[in-house]
């Protein structure tokens, strides 16, 4: 059987990044990957934007990739592409990966795993989206693969649902391909994408946003020919009465992603129910010993940037994984507070440049993020503001707050102002 210190699965940028890692920390690694091509969901985000904190360059998802792929080339570290990984057992002396490819089926050894699998979208059947079953309907990403990859537009009027990111991207991108997009409409009061992409996708091409709305209803027979828009409440139920009738051959979701966790489901890795990710220590190491996951699979990221960061972090552990027993603590996120990763710290590992990720639950004005141990604050900082769509970052030293066995970090929010 052939046997590697260290298996990426996924050859996205998180699954690129973590691979570049392991090697350059003394780790044999092999990184799969299912499709044909590395690179991930950036081969279809032809727009720019990437790559601005790690380069300090607008890039294009395909040029931000390539710079990865390029290193990754030249380090010759080992990949096999249109292979998928069916199943993984913890062995006595590791890890038991199966694969499946054009040249059958093949068991591999590994010490460690590094779980680099990305998101999924949410689809119609997700949103209980009422009515017939016509073409027409398409998730944004599958939209961004005809219209970016294919070179096929997915219809002429078009109403996107949700206003996630890759919606507005689309929304943006329709419309230079000639396509009219009628409006943007989403449930919730505050809009769910990056404040820069509602100006430069939506504002700039004219494209209305309409909140506090959502599609009750698809028409048509074999093409959408119309979707019923209702408004709805504080709670998003939609409003009886306020149904509206919208003419379009074409509905677009984008109604949020789901960290792809089917392989450690199957390892029995405990998910957070916040993240949908694996709960993770600051090594970003699971509740398995030995895998470790990052990028999108470990939470949903707003920026490629940290999604290499993460992959980094977990490539440079996996390499030095030697299997010694852990001293975990729990890191519990609170109040106002969606999540943060790392949800546990391991205090046999080092802990001195801990970087924590957190979201707030809703729009925040005016707020106090404080982290607390045994009940003693030993870190607060002011933020003017907090928004659901902009992930936080922190680099914390949690080696200096004379942390025990009995321990427990807190993580809070003080809010003066609710927006
Ligand atoms: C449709 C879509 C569009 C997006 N567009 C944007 C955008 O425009 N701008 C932006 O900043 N962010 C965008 N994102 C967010 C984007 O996903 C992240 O920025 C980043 O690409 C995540 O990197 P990743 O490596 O974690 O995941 P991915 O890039 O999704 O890579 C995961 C890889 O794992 C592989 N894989 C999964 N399961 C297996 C398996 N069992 N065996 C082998 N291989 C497997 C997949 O084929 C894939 O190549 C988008 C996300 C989606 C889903």
């Amino acid at each position: 059987m052939r046997t590697w210190d260290v298996l990426v699965i996924g050859g996205g940028p998180a699954g690129l990044a973590a691979a570049i890692s392991a090697h350059e920390n003394g780790g044999r690694t092999l990184l799969i990957e299912r499709e044909a091509r590395l690179g991930g969901i950036l081969k279809q985000c032809i727009h720019d934007g990437f790559g601005l904190i790690r380069f300090g360059e607008k890039l294009s998802g395909p040029e931000y990739a390539g710079r990865f792929i390029e290193r990754f080339r030249a380090a010759g570290i080992e990949s096999m592409t249109l292979t998928f990984v069916t199943c993984i057992e913890k062995g006595e002396e590791g890890f038991l990966v199966t694969l499946v490819n054009r040249d059958g089926v093949e068991t591999i050894g590994a010490k460690a795993l590094i779980l680099a699998t990305g998101c999924r979208e949410r689809t119609a059947k997700q949103v209980s989206i009422h009515g017939t079953r016509p073409a027409g309907v398409f998730t944004a990403g599958t939209a961004q693969h005809f219209t970016n990859l294919l070179g096929q537009l997915p219809g002429r009027q078009c109403v996107i649902l949700g206003s996630g990111d890759i919606g507005l991207i689309m929304a943006r991108r329709l419309t230079l391909e000639g396509a009219r997009v009628l409006g943007v409409y989403e449930a919730k009061s505050t809009p769910s994408g990056l404040t820069r992409n509602i100006h430069q996708c939506l504002h700039d091409y004219n494209i209305p946003l309409h909140l506090s709305h959502t599609i009750t209803r698809v028409f048509g027979q074999d093409r959408l020919s119309a979707v019923e828009i209702s408004q709805v409440d504080e709670k998003m139920r939609p409003i009886p009465g306020t149904q509206e009738i919208l003419s379009c051959d074409t509905l677009i979701l984008s109604v949020g992603l789901i960290p792809e966790n089917e392989l450690a489901e199957k390892l029995g890795i405990r998910l957070d129910p916040d993240t949908k990710g694996p709960a993770c220590n600051a090594q970003l190491m699971t509740s398995v010993d030995g895998v470790f996951s990052c990028g999108n699979a470990l939470h949903v990221n707003d920026l490629v940037d940290y999604v290499s960061e993460s992959g980094e972090t977990a490539g440079r552990n996996a390499a030095r994984y030697e299997g010694k027993a852990r001293r975990e603590i729990p890191v519990k996120a609170s109040g106002a507070l969606l999540y943060a990763v790392p949800q546990s710290l391991n205090l046999n590992a080092d802990n001195r440049e801990t970087v924590l990720y957190f979201r707030s639950r809703e729009v925040l004005n005016g707020c106090r993020l404080t982290i607390t141990a045994d009940g003693r604050e030993v870190f607060a900082k002011k933020y003017p503001f907090l928004r659901p769509p902009e992930m936080e970052r922190l680099v914390i030293d949690f080696s200096a707050f004379g942390l025990t066995d009995a321990s427990e970090i807190a993580i809070d929010i003080e809010v003066n102002d609710h927006a």
